[in-house]
């Protein structure tokens, strides 16, 4: 381990793993960093099915659902005829790990500075590593805009189903429960892990300041009593809290350090999402990462020019929704679902191109009712929308 590498890994979770995997095929010299290569990946990481093909990750799916459903303030329920699935996290860590073996070096990355070739890595032991390019896949981190940005919280527990219940079917999206007064609304998450499990989850879907994971926790105990789930076992070891900063601006280019996942902001600005299209942003940037190209190349890969005109549109969607109350975000729900299911698919996954998204934004706007066209006309008159559409005339 003693030869510098002239590509720089940061971080094993699921970005990071999948970028070293991807890289470790190519031809240059890979270095890989993380404080604990074995640390397994404790969230429930879900995604769409399509994305899971597209990944050929269908195997790695320890659930999967035909379909999901939404149900809207009014307790009416939609089925969303979109296949969505839970990945093996085990499995998946492993191939990526045994892909990848060799690579790694226990560390934890204290600063990384610009060099005249490269970037240079000081870890937590002293080491300083050089490297022509740094691929950043170190996670979200308060530094990263973090505090100033909306954020996604979530509080979540898998429960042992009391007796004769018949628990909830797959949930994507549950507004029927009234939202405290002058609080950002939520909605219930319920997956059936196994027969007489269920997993629930209370989320925000983005609020500023975020909603703090305490208080979700209590209005969860409050919905699964009105389910009569109040007598459930919540299972020991199960609980999930989930933070994640939302509209993140796309970094700007920097020398050699590549921001990928977290780190790079990919986390879809209107639904928290991010492996479904993230993975595959990650292994297209190590791959050309992996050729021995210049960093501009590479942040190229990780951040073309349409896709930061697909975030910008996206953020868009964000700010509406931190401006919607619990009625109008349900009724918002409702609405987008009901365009056809390849444009829904196409927003959700991140799959298409920017002006498809924007003709998809149009959709919804020239078929949406008219309070919905009213909010989206009074966003779009917003200096937000203005900075988006000289971003889009941009570059
Ligand atoms: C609870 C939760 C649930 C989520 N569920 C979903 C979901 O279902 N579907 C979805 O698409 N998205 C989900 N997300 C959003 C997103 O996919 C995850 O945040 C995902 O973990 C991001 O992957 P990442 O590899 O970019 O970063 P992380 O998973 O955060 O990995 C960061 C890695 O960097 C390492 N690291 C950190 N600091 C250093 C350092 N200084 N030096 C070296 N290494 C370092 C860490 O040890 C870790 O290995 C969820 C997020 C959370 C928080």
């Amino acid at each position: 381990m003693s030869e510098q590498p002239s590509l720089l890994l940061l971080g094993a979770g699921p970005i990071g793993l999948a970028a070293a995997s991807e890289a470790s095929a190519g031809s240059t010299l890979l270095r890989c960093i993380a404080p604990n290569i074995d640390a397994p990946w404790l969230p429930n990481y879900a995604l769409w099915q399509s994305d899971a093909a597209r990944l050929e990750l269908t195997a790695d799916l320890r659930l999967a659902f035909d379909t999901v459903d939404l149900v809207g303030l009014s307790g009416s329920s939609r089925t969303i005829p979109h296949g969505y699935g839970f990945l093996n996290n085990a499995t998946l860590q492993r191939r990526l790990r045994a892909s990848t073996a060799g690579r790694w070096q226990q560390g934890r990355v204290e600063a990384l500075t610009a060099t005249p070739n490269g970037a240079a890595a000081t870890l937590d032991d002293g080491t300083t590593l050089h490297a022509r390019v740094v691929l950043d896949a170190r996670g979200s981190r308060p530094d990263h805009q973090g505090a100033s940005l909306p954020a996604q919280t979530a509080f979540g527990v898998e429960l042992e189903l009391p007796p004769g219940h018949p628990g909830l079917p797959m949930r994507f999206m549950d507004w029927s429960f009234a939202t405290p007064d002058g609080e950002p609304p939520s909605f219930l998450y319920s997956v059936p892990t196994a027969p007489g499990r269920l997993f629930v989850e209370e989320t925000v879907l983005s609020a500023r300041p975020a909603v703090a994971i305490e208080r979700l926790r209590v209005r969860l105990r409050a919905r699964l009593d009105q389910l009569g789930l109040g007598e459930a076992l919540w299972i020991a070891g199960t609980e999930e809290h989930c933070y994640i900063p939302m509209g993140a601006q796309p970094p700007t280019a920097a020398g050699a350090v590549i921001p990928l996942g977290a780190a790079a902001g990919w986390v879809h600005p209107a639904s928290g999402y991010l492996l479904g299209h993230g993975l595959g942003w990650a292994r297209d940037a190590a791959r050309v990462a992996a050729t021995g190209a210049a960093a501009t190349e590479v942040w190229q890969a990780a951040w073309p020019a349409d896709r930061r005109h697909m975030w910008a549109l996206y953020r868009f969607g964000l700010d509406l929704l931190l401006r919607s109350d619990h009625a109008q975000t349900s009724a918002f729900f409702d609405e987008f679902f009901q365009l056809p299911p390849e444009r829904v698919q196409a927003y959700l996954t991140a799959s298409g191109s920017a002006n498809q998204l924007a003709s998809t934004m149009w959709m919804l706007f020239a078929q949406g009712s008219w309070p919905l066209k009213m909010r989206l006309a009074a966003a779009g008159l917003r200096p937000e929308a203005l900075r988006l559409v000289r971003e889009l005339s941009g570059d």
